[in-house]
């Protein structure tokens, strides 16, 4: 391992074991650099709560971009009721994950996620 590995890439923690993210499907299914800037497909390493928040951050962005698509009446992954009321969930929670104390996402704020969840909620779903 080389010195530029041994803290975490998100907070620079250098305590406790790293993981390297890994890059499988997204929330969706789909093969994840579908969505994803190059950047995304080069691997980081982070400490075990930054794995768990990142991987938040990805459901999230997956989620963000599949509704701004629903939104502007284009395919989208959302139009599927189940999948929409999964993404809610998944949503709901990500929000009590980030408002648990201790609980600071370097990748996510709280009110974007809220403002997110309640968009969804107020929209109607297409038949
Ligand atoms: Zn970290």
């Amino acid at each position: 391992m080389d010195s530029r590995e041994e803290t975490c890439q998100a907070c620079g923690s250098s305590s406790g074991p790293l993981s390297k993210l890994s890059l499988g499907k997204d929330f969706f299914g789909r093969p994840y650099d579908r969505l994803s800037p190059l950047s995304d497909q080069n691997p980081k390493w982070y400490c075990a709560s930054c794995s768990m928040h990142k991987n938040l951050h990805r459901d999230f962005r997956d989620i963000l971009a599949e509704f701004d698509k629903l939104q502007a009446s284009q395919s989208s992954e959302l139009s599927h009721g189940d999948e929409f009321r999964r993404a809610s969930l998944r949503l709901q929670e990500i929000l009590t994950i980030l408002t648990a104390p201790q609980q600071q996402s370097p990748f996510l704020e709280t009110p974007v996620v809220t403002r997110l969840l309640e968009q969804l909620d107020t929209f109607t779903v297409p038949v």
